[in-house]
């Protein structure tokens, strides 16, 4: 969970629901990390900092559900940290006799491509958005079509340079040991948190005001010990 205080939770809830849904990962980072320029920073990157802010606010000990693609068992999970990966050093890419200079895809380039028809025109607008220059024999040309070879070798060379966008947590079944990799995705599981943390808080107001007629300004300004006990007396 997220340890914030409430005021604080409820504050950045609230400046999170009215972003952008591909910002809002961001704008956790530059609200309770300080990281004014998370918008821009390479997606991976950006994830690796929910993490730690996480492990900050919440330790590291996660927590998931997972359904055995063998035998179909629910899994409730849990686990540390997840592994982060080593990135390649980016380099141009060498395709098809050009030599394409490119950047690392950031949440403004994901907030560009949301409004995108198909999965297909957003990783061609994608790859559009992040090409820097071509050259061919050492002169610059104009930027290529961007047929499916260069928007596939794109896509591959961004994953290696900036891995951390898609991190795995191996996960073993009890009942028929099938082993398999889970996706985990940073972003969305801190995401869900401070929207459970939130709610949380929320129902304690709804709890308090209609037993009692305060405020939730009121509400939450009484530490979290009393609070619990005037909870626990309303709802018996
Ligand atoms: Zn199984």
């Amino acid at each position: 969970m997220i340890a914030l205080p409430d005021e604080e939770l409820l504050r950045v809830w609230d400046a999170a629901r009215s972003a952008p849904a591909a910002l809002r990962p961001a704008l956790l980072l530059a609200t309770l990390a300080g990281e004014a320029e998370a918008s821009r920073m390479p997606v991976g990157a950006r994830d690796r900092g929910l993490l730690e802010l996480r492990m900050q606010l919440g330790g590291g000990a996660f927590e998931g559900i997972a359904t055995c693609p063998a035998c179909g068992t629910k899994l409730e999970l849990v686990f540390s940290t997840p592994p982060t990966s080593d990135a390649i050093p980016m380099s141009p890419l060498s395709i098809g006799g050009l030599l394409i200079e490119f950047r690392l895809p950031d949440s403004r380039d994901l907030a560009a491509i949301a409004g995108e028809p198909s999965i297909d025109d957003a990783r061609v607008r994608l790859a559009k958005l992040c090409v820097v220059s071509a050259m061919r024999d050492g002169v610059d040309v104009a930027l290529p079509p961007f047929d499916d070879e260069i928007v596939a070798a794109l896509s591959d060379a961004m994953s290696r340079s900036d891995p951390d966008g898609d991190l795995c947590v191996n996960v073993s079944c009890p009942d028929c040991a099938h082993a398999w990799d889970v996706l985990f995705d940073p972003a969305t599981y801190v995401l869900s948190e401070l929207d459970a943390s939130a709610i949380a808080a929320m129902r304690e107001v709804d709890a308090l005001a209609s037993a009692y007629g305060w405020s939730e300004q009121q509400i939450l300004s009484i530490p979290r010990s009393r609070r619990a006990i005037y909870l626990g007396m309303v709802l018996g």
